[in-house]
């Protein structure tokens, strides 16, 4: 009797550690997904500030014109000394 309690035991874990693993390939599978969108978007875009020189995310970025070129700007601060 016991045995068969065991088996049942070990089969429940097997059944677990299955349940996991499929949960596992089935995230790596969507985190590849969305890594592919945001290339195919391009969104993540780095570029330097103009005056402090610090990488920042174009999206965040403040946009200065000066002499027809365009620069950018990580901070309001920077933008102060930028115009100043
Ligand atoms: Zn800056």
């Amino acid at each position: 009797m016991f045995r068969i309690i065991v088996f049942f035991l070990i089969l429940y874990l097997l059944y677990l550690t299955a349940k996991k693993l499929i949960r596992y390939f089935f995230h790596i599978e969507s985190l590849e997904k969305d890594k592919k969108n945001d290339r195919s978007d391009g969104i993540t875009e780095l570029v330097k500030c103009s005056v402090c020189e610090t990488f920042i995310s174009k999206d965040l970025t403040i946009k200065e014109y000066k002499n027809n070129e365009l620069y950018y700007l990580c901070s309001k601060a920077c933008q102060e000394k930028f115009k100043g």
